[in-house]
């Protein structure tokens, strides 16, 4: 390959040769703007793997709560209240349920559980959740709880990770979602995240899933204060936990955005996103320097349906999925749509030139559609009418910029 920026022909070498690559070579990767260059790169290291196959999932986001004790403290997050606070939301089991059985008429095949960390949610809530949940839907894998939602139950109820861990398998869980991680730099989580678990505990307790036979994914947010270097030892570090444990699926980069949250403020981003060109460069070296990860996947709700169709030529294979329905990015800003039909993934997959395949939460294939045309999906709905008061998206009021951890502007600024 041919780059335009001569700093890349040493990367292009060590690709072409399947060499790993080194801190040096993803910091050159990251300091580059020869785009295509990268992204031809990443495409060839993902062919390699994946072929043309690009994976999605029929999946199903449940919210139980929104009440979060972090929520003063992760000031990036436009999700979480206090428990007193407008909008603030806990939800029954019986309406959990509910939420859920608007699956019954679709092709779910996964539900997303992520939520707040309620201070007097109990473990129980969560295993009857994941019991009634399994009881209802047989056939839909369960994706539940980040690593810090896991590590607030643990301290919550006296236990060890590990045995919350081991009872949400018991419930049914199959897998754990990547979310939490932010960046692992201490310099960065000190000014967005100050008292959640640092990297190292994030990354405890997803050594701690995947001994107990919990495979997971894993994320890095950029685009807020975080320095290329952070994000290059950020990607080092998931590599090394790759390399002892094998039990990350995929990674999953998380586009930062700015609106109705405290950092957004303090940055003055209020009501811009991270460019196109950032969004498909963090894809690509990603692809690139988790040679050890299965699966790459671009998360569209945050990113737009259109950059994650070009991101299909940039290393990644995996669309997400019809995510029925995304809030917490919502929350922030996001203008995407909140859900998407079984056909418009397919039409964006087979649009790049790519063959879609339906997975469970294991990559596992549940369907490919040679045969396919559209309109053979049972219509994706809005979901049963009583319950759509549940998705109204109501943002928090002006976020009230706290303390001087605030920085004046975003280090990001300079990565591009
Ligand atoms: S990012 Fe997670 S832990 Fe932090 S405030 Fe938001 S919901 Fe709570």
């Amino acid at each position: 390959m041919t780059a335009r920026d001569a700093s890349l022909d040493r990367v292009a070498d060590k690709v072409a040769r399947s060499e790993r690559l080194t801190r040096d070579d993803a910091l050159t990767l990251f300091r580059s703007h020869d785009l295509l260059a990268i992204g031809a790169l990443a495409d060839a290291a993902n062919r390699a793997k994946n072929g043309d196959r690009v994976y999605f999932a029929a999946n199903q986001h449940i919210n139980p709560t929104n009440v979060c004790v972090l929520r003063n403290t992760c000031v990036f997050c436009s999700f979480a209240r206090m428990p007193q606070e407008d909008g603030a939301y806990t939800r029954s089991l019986e309406e959990v349920f509910a939420e859920a059985d608007a699956a019954r008429d679709n092709a779910t095949r996964e539900f997303h559980i992520v939520g707040g960390l309620h201070p007097k949610l109990e473990l129980q809530y969560y295993l009857d959740m994941f019991r009634g949940l399994r009881e209802r839907h047989p056939g839909v894998h369960i994706k539940a709880l980040t690593a810090v939602e896991v590590a607030h139950l643990a301290r919550l109820e006296g236990m060890e990770v590990v045995a919350v861990l081991q009872a949400m398998k018991e419930a049914g869980v199959t897998s754990l979602p990547g979310g939490g991680a932010e960046v692992f730099s201490p310099a960065a989580r000190a000014t967005i995240a100050d008292r959640k678990l640092t990297g190292d505990e994030w990354l405890a307790v997803h050594r701690a899933a995947h001994r107990v036979g919990l495979p997971s994914n894993c994320t890095m947010l950029y685009g807020h204060v975080e320095t290329l270097e952070d994000r290059v030892d950020h990607l080092l570090a998931l590599r090394e936990l790759q390399d002892e444990t094998h039990g990350f699926l995929t990674y999953i980069p998380l586009a930062y955005h700015p609106d109705h949250n405290e950092l957004g403020e303090a940055l003055g981003r209020t009501g811009t996103a991270t460019t196109g060109f950032d969004d498909l460069k963090n894809i690509a070296v990603g692809r690139l320097v988790l040679d050890n990860i299965p699966h790459v996947k671009t998360h569209w709700p945050m990113v737009t349906p259109f950059i994650s169709q070009v991101s299909l030529g940039f290393g990644c294979d995996d669309l997400e999925g019809t995510v029925v329905f995304e809030r917490v990015y919502h929350e922030a800003g996001a203008g995407t749509p909140m859900w998407l039909s079984y056909d418009e993934i397919i039409g964006l997959i087979r649009g790049a030139g790519k063959e879609p395949v339906e997975r469970d939460s294991l990559y596992q294939t549940v369907r490919t559609f040679e045969d396919w045309t559209p309109g053979q999906a049972v219509a994706r709905p809005e979901g049963p009418a009583p319950q759509r008061a549940l998705f109204q998206i109501s943002p928090r009021t002006r976020a009230k910029v706290r303390g001087s951890r605030m920085p004046a502007a975003s280090a990001v600024d300079g990565a591009e």
